[in-house]
Order: C-alpha cells, then sequence, then structure tokens
C-alpha cells in the first residue's frame, strides 16, 4: 500500500559523517585550500545529505538548512546585514566578508576584502540558539540599516537539488525571528524590530525568486514564537506574514516553531496567512488540544513527534497516540509527520558506532535513524506499514524500561532518603568564613586559577598515545605526574594563595567524568555542530548514575602532598554534567540531576577526606539551562540550585566549596545564585570591566566572590597595572574582605609563557591591593538583602 500521509524534515546535520566540512573549512582558513576545492565538499555534503532523506523516503526535503557557518549568518548575508567595520562593497557577500564577520580579523591576518588594508575587526557576538547547545552569530543593525538581497545561496541549492531530481522545501529563518535575534549595533537604542519594514521586501524579493524556480513549499523558521512575546512582537507577526503573503501568493509556506509550546502566541500564530504550521509535540504534547482549536480550517498541521534534538528511540505508541488524535481532529490529509526540529541537533548515524555499548545502542536513533522514523511512524498511521514495526519498536521500548542496566536499586533507595538537611551546610556562611579563615589563613585579595593549566601539545600527544595502547598506563601516570608537579611548583613560585593540580589528566570536563560513572556511554563519532567548525560530542547519559570509586583523589592528593600551600579540589558540577551531555527521557532531568549531585556529593567528600581544605565545584551552565520561557525559571532553578547544595553540604565548616561560571550575566538570577551558598564564587568580570559586581553589591551578595581580573580568551597579558584597576573597581562595590583574584576561567587553552606572566601581574596586582589600603575601605558584612530560600522539606 502506498503511504499518503506526507512526511518532511526540518534541517539535516551539515557537519558531514567524517566531519568533512569541519576539516574542509579550517584547511580554507589556514590556506592550504582553495575556495573551489571548499565550495566542492560542501557540495558534496549536501548531495549526500538529500540523497540519504530521499533514499529514507521523506517527502518533503529540506535545502539551505546546509551552511559553511551559521545559519543566522547565511540570513545577514542573504538580508546584506553586514556591519560597517567589515568594509563590505555591496554585491554578494563574498566568502572572505563571510568568515571575516564569523570570525573577526587580526591585524596582519587576511586583508579586509571591502578597503583592501589589512586592520583588525572583531567579529560577530556569538550566543546559544535558544536552549541549544548549537551557537549562532548575533545579527548586528544599524539604524539606517539598508537591506538588499546579497546572497543566492537558497536560489543556488535550490538548483542544486533540483538538478538530482529532487524538488526542496527551502528553509529561511523567519523575518521575525531573525530581528529579534539580532542587536543594535553600539550605540543604538533602537529596537531591531523597528527595522521590519525594512527587512521584509527583502524576504518578498526572495520569496517570488523561489515561487519563479517553481518551488511550492517554503519552511520559515520562527522560533521565537516559543518565547515571552509582547503584543508588538506578536503584531510584528502579522505585518511580516500579509506581506510576505502578498509577495509570493502561489507559494506554500510552512510556518515552523520549535523547542516548546506557543502558548499565548498561538492565536497570533493561526491567524498568519500561511499554509502549513509545524509545532513540537516531543517538548510541548500539552499544547496539542488547544492547537487544534485554534487551527483554521485551511491550514496543514505538522506534528514534530521524533526529538531532533536527543539521541533515543521514538516511542511509536506514544507518537502515534498523538498523531491519530490529529488525524480524528482535523483529518489525515491535513497531517504531516516531522521530527520535533531540525535534526542540526543530532548526531549523524549510528551505523558509525562500532565501539558503543551494546545495550543502550539499541535504544538509539541518530539523525538517519529519525529519518526513518518519522517515515515509519506515517506509515503505520494511514496503515501502509507493517504492524511489525510497531512491534519491534514496543519491544525495544520494553527492554530499555526493565533493563537493569538503567535502574540501579541502590541509587534509586537512596534519592528517596535525600533528607532537608542533606542540602544544608551545618553552620551559615559567616560561622564558617571564621572556620576556614582560622584553617587556612589566608591574605586579604587571595589569589587562585579556575583549575585548569595549558593543555599544551605534549599533554594531548601523550593523552592520545596512551588511548592507542602506544604508552603504558605506568608511562602515562608518570607523565601526568610530571605535569601537575612542574604546574605546582609554578604556582609555588609565582606565590599564588590557592593551587590547583591542573587537570592534565582530562579530556573534557564532563566526559571525564562520564567515564567514571556507571550510566554513561559515549560515542566514537557522535559530533554536533557546537559553532562554525567547532564541533562536540556529548556523552549519552542513559541510566541511573553511581559512582564506584573516587574519580579526582588521586591527582588531587598527589598534588597536595607537593606543597604547603593549600590545593583546590577540582569537580564539575551536575547541572553542567546534565547540560553538556545527552541526557535520558524517561525521568524528570530534575532527577537525573539530583542523581548526579549525589554522586559528586560522594567525591567532594573523599576529597574533604584526602586532607583538601578547599573544593571548587564547577557550574559554567548553570544559567544555559534557563527556559526559554521566564514563568518557567523558577521550576528549574530550585532544583538546579538544591543539586549543587546537595553535592556540596556533606563537608564540614571548616572545608571552604567554591564554584565557577564563566559568564557575566547574573541579572534576574543572583537571589539563586546566592541560594547555592557556596564560599567563594568565581566569575568572568574582566571584559565588563567589573561592571556586572554592581548587581552583586546592590543585592548585598553575600559570600565570598572572585570576579576574573584576566581574559583569558585573549592570548594578551595584561599589565599589573591593569589587574590593579579592575581589582580596585571591585573593591569600590564589593567590600574588600570579600574579594579573590583570579582569571575569568581555566587556563587549558592559552601557552605557559603567557600563563606565567599574566599570572606573576596577578599576584603582583593583587599584593598591590593588599598594601593599599585606600582599595575599598573596611566595611561591615550586611546580611543579603533577600532572605536566601532555603529547599523544600
Ligand atoms: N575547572 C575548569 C577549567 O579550569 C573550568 C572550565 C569552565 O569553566 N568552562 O578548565
Ligand atoms: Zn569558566
Amino acid at each position: 500500500m502506498n503511504q499518503n500521509i506526507r512526511t518532511h524534515n526540518l534541517g539535516f546535520p551539515r557537519i558531514g559523517a567524517k566531519r568533512e566540512l569541519k576539516h574542509s573549512i579550517e584547511s580554507f582558513w589556514s590556506g592550504k585550500i582553495g575556495e573551489a576545492q571548499l565550495l566542492d565538499t560542501a557540495k558534496a555534503v549536501r548531495i549526500v545529505n538529500w540523497s540519504t532523506q530521499r533514499a529514507a523516503g521523506i517527502d518533503l526535503i529540506p535545502s539551505n538548512d546546509f551552511s559553511l557557518y551559521d545559519h543566522v549568518l547565511d540570513t545577514c548575508a542573504l538580508t546584506g546585514a553586514v556591519p560597517e567595520r567589515f568594509h563590505w562593497s555591496g554585491g554578494n557577500v563574498d566568502l572572505k566578508t563571510y568568515f571575516a564577520m564569523a570570525r573577526g580579523l587580526a591585524n596582519g591576518d587576511a586583508t579586509c576584502q571591502g578597503c583592501g588594508t589589512q586592520h583588525a575587526t572583531t567579529a560577530l557576538e556569538m550566543t546559544k540558539w535558544f536552549d541549544t547547545n548549537y551557537h549562532y552569530l548575533v545579527p548586528e543593525f544599524h539604524p539606517c540599516q539598508k537591506f538588499r538581497l546579497s546572497s543566492t545561496k537558497p536560489f543556488d541549492e535550490w538548483n542544486e537539488a533540483k538538478a538530482l531530481g529532487i524538488e526542496t522545501k527551502p528553509v529561511l529563518l523567519g523575518p521575525v525571528s531573525f530581528l529579534l535575534l539580532g542587536k543594535m549595533g553600539e550605540g543604538s537604542r533602537m529596537n531591531p524590530l523597528s527595522l521590519l519594514s525594512d527587512v521584509l521586501p527583502v524576504y518578498a524579493q526572495a520569496l517570488e525568486r523561489l515561487a519563479e524556480l517553481g518551488v511550492s513549499w517554503v519552511q520559515l523558521d520562527e522560533p521565537a514564537l516559543a518565547l515571552d512575546l509582547n503584543a508588538g512582537q506578536r503584531a510584528a507577526y502579522e505585518q511580516a506574514y500579509r506581506e510576505l503573503r502578498n509577495a509570493a501568493p502561489k507559494l506554500k509556506i510552512m510556518l515552523a516553531t520549535y523547542f516548546g509550546d506557543l502558548r499565548e502566541n498561538l492565536d497570533a500564530a493561526c491567524r498568519l496567512p500561511v499554509d502549513a504550521l509545524h509545532i513540537d509535540v516531543v517538548r510541548s504534547p500539552g499544547q496539542l488540544e488547544s492547537v487544534f482549536n485554534a487551527l483554521p480550517k485551511e491550514l496543514l498541521l505538522s506534528l514534530g513527534v521524533v526529538d531532533g534534538r536527543n539521541i533515543w528511540k521514538t516511542n511509536y505508541a506514544a507518537a502515534l497516540a498523538l498523531l491519530r488524535r490529529a488525524s480524528e481532529k482535523i483529518g489525515a490529509d491535513r497531517l504531516l509527520v516531522a521530527p520535533s526540529c531540525s535534526l542540526l541537533h543530532a548526531p549523524l548515524s549510528l551505523k558509525h558506532e562500532r565501539k558503543l555499548d551494546p545495550e543502550p545502542k539499541q535504544w538509539l536513533a541518530f539523525a538517519e535513524e529519525k529519518l526513518v522514523e518519522v517515515v515509519e511512524l506515517a506509515g503505520l498511521l494511514d496503515g501502509s506499514a507493517p504492524a511489525a514495526a510497531l512491534e519491534a519498536n514496543q519491544a525495544v521500548m520494553k527492554k530499555r524500561r526493565g533493563s537493569y542496566r538503567i535502574h540501579s536499586h541502590a541509587v534509586k533507595t537512596r534519592c528517596s532518603e535525600v533528607k532537608p538537611e542533606d542540602y544544608r551546610r551545618a553552620s551559615p556562611f559567616i560561622r564558617r568564613r571564621e572556620l576556614q579563615q582560622t584553617r587556612l589563613k589566608l591574605p586579604a585579595f587571595p589569589t587562585t586559577t579556575i583549575g585548569s593549566f595549558p593543555q599544551t601539545a605534549a599533554v594531548r600527544t601523550a593523552r592520545a598515545q596512551f588511548k592507542k595502547g602506544g604508552m603504558s598506563a605506568a608511562e602515562y601516570e608518570r607523565f601526568l605526574e610530571t605535569e601537575t608537579n612542574t604546574a605546582v611548583q609554578k604556582q609555588d613560585r609565582l606565590g599564588l594563595d590557592v593551587l590547583v593540580h591542573g587537570e592534565f589528566e582530562r579530556n573534557d570536563m564532563v566526559e571525564y567524568f562520564g567515564e567514571q560513572l556507571a550510566g554513561f556511554a559515549f560515542t566514537e563519532n557522535g559530533w554536533v555542530q557546537s559553532y562554525g567548525s567547532r564541533c562536540v560530542k556529548p556523552p549519552i547519559l542513559y541510566g541511573d548514575v553511581e559512582r564506584s570509586r573516587p574519580m579526582t583523589v588521586r591527582w588531587s592528593k598527589f598534588a597536595q602532598s607537593l606543597t604547603e600551600k593549600p590545593v583546590k579540589g577540582m569537580l564539575t558540577g551536575p547541572i553542567t554534567i546534565l547540560q553538556w551531555s545527552f541526557v535520558r527521557d524517561d525521568q524528570p532531568r530534575s532527577e537525573t540531576a539530583k542523581q548526579l549531585a549525589l554522586a559528586i556529593r560522594d567525591e567532594v567528600r573523599d576529597l574533604e577526606t584526602a586532607g583538601l581544605a578547599v573544593i571548587q565545584i564547577d557550574e559554567p551552565a548553570l544559567r544555559e539551562g534557563l527556559p526559554l520561557r521566564r514563568g518557567d525559571w523558577g521550576d528549574y532553578l530550585h532544583w538546579a540550585v538544591d543539586a549543587f547544595r546537595l553535592a556540596t553540604s556533606g563537608v564540614r565548616d571548616e572545608t571552604q566549596i567554591h564554584t565557577h561560571m564563566c559568564y557575566c550575566e547574573f541579572n534576574n538570577i543572583l537571589q539563586s545564585i546566592a541560594a547555592m551558598d557556596a564560599d567563594v564564587i568565581s566569575i568572568e568580570a574582566s571584559r565588563s570591566k567589573m561592571e556586572l559586581l554592581e548587581a552583586f553589591a546592590e543585592f548585598r551578595y553575600p559570600n565570598d566572590i572572585g570576579p576574573g581580573v584576566w581574559d583569558i580568551h585573549s592570548p594578551r597579558v595584561p599589565s599589573s597595572e591593569e589587574m590593579f584597576e579592575l581589582i580596585r573597581a571591585a573593591a569600590k562595590v564589593i567590600p574588600r574582605e570579600r574579594l579573590w583574584v583570579n582569571p575569568d576561567c581555566g587556563l587549558k587553552t592559552r601557552r605557559w609563557e603567557e600563563v606565567e606572566l599574566a599570572l606573576a601581574n596577578l599576584v603582583t596586582a593583587a599584593h598591590e591591593a593588599r598594601n593599599d589600603q585606600k582599595t575599598g575601605e573596611k566595611r561591615p558584612i550586611l546580611p543579603a538583602q533577600k532572605p536566601l530560600r532555603h529547599p523544600k522539606s
């Protein structure tokens, strides 16, 4: 029987099976290959992608979902939104300008395409794409911004696929989301959305061109519809889509929303003159009934039932229930089956995994396998697929549910027995501080670093050798001991107050822990794009998390044995492990966070027992876990902060707990940061020149803070005067007794030469601050402005 329920896909991974696009782009940047060769690789990736999707039986296959760097940057190129500093001379945006926007130009680097001279230019800012781990380049507009169609990419790619006999569905980032994701260049307070009337003609022109080519469906992505919008922003949608409709009356428009439900934006979305609406029912199955009620009769509905951003097989029974309900309500002929969002966020294919733990492997579906699921689900819905497909799927689901690999009785019992006092340190901070001070005897403005020291070529080579078997375990241990020893000696000589072991044994701050915990699996090739040519390979957290033995004690203890100074134990926090992994979908994330917290708690305790007086638990991903809707923040923050507290509250008052976060936006979450109750927090602050501290001061953040005084993202070594000025600025708003002196983040990407110079300057700056009584006055320590929230008991 022929399947008559249509399927489509929203986007496909674009890095290639062997990350060939990444390698090709990087070779192009370093001048090893030319433009033609890069474009050939890109074309080959697209051809494989389209053919794969066709072979899987997808009806509407996307085009223009491909990108050489980022699809938001592509939209800037399409609309000619190139900031003036790139000296773009008009015409189509060329590759050099495109990559200059992505990466900036260093002095003496490449020649500016526009003005023909060599000058330094900063790249567009980069930030996270909604709540995923993908990063996009932030469009930067000018108050007199002129938009102009400046790229033929969508048309070229459509033609390219057409030549293969595939009539694709071009994908464009919709105009309202595009503007909402952007910002105005420095000095302008204008709202980017006020540029809507200016950008719409370019979109209109693009749609007209697509219609002329013979395109029948186009997908306009408007993920901003899953955000909190105000009335003006909702009205912008009406204006935009009315105009686009008029420009291309015959083109069928699919409005794609994902990453959350539409809530109060639903009516506005349903009023738009489009032909189909795509909704994400993996994230928000609950919105389905309200969508039926709001959806006009002439609209098709695309249901995203296959999770586009996680790696689990779809439970067909649950997905079919949603699809059947929709088919009853609106009719099968108005229904399309799809992944929840672009498959960009999933690894490419399971067929490249030869070493993956075979049991969890059966439970997984990467991008290619997800295509099969979409087609199979459509077939099961209209009866064209054999019932055996459903049975096979349900058999896997049953096995997964019952697997002893997922369920640890001990972990579940322990989780259920956690008591309210397990979330609390024995004494309040003020008391702990005294006891810690007596024990540690630190000077004012104590100096420390964030954990890692340079991961030199030697360190990486040794690790690779060891993994390949070219170096024995004993040799590798000796090697790490030597590196650690050198790092400790150097810190001692530099005169730092709290030392670290250097993290030479760690490949990655999440993987290192995942590898030692039960419940994690690792892929060989499960790469996903993080930004541009950068890819990450997140661990798969599939089962109950359990720590069977200490994970870091050996190295912390070793480092402590080499010095009289206190060494800081170094751990990754539960929320960061959660955020940077593919996480099981069969229990709430909060429950998984709790299990991780208990594992870290045991490690913290073991470090304490081993004699470490200071322990840092990094939570750089805490903020990025925030839900898209403000109304959902409270719940997340509650369990996230609880997880941190659970991980850190098992120690004696004398043990000093640090945390670290490498960002500077703490607005609106300061109360939760304070509720974490870490004795010391280190944060990124140097680039914002300590400005962010005002919020901490105003809030009267109660515990110690180490605002970064060295921007470690840059190879520039700051002088001691510069760092002293930053400390001074910090001491203007935070009592001097509360301040620590440290870099913005870990030093693994820096070279030892830079590190030694910068740290010497940092220590000098701290000494100057100590001697300079004017650097901050002694002030009484005031209690926090708002009471700290204590966990539910
Ligand atoms: N301790 C880690 C390091 O120093 C922290 C990294 C991070 O914050 N991203 O590398
Ligand atoms: Zn950091």
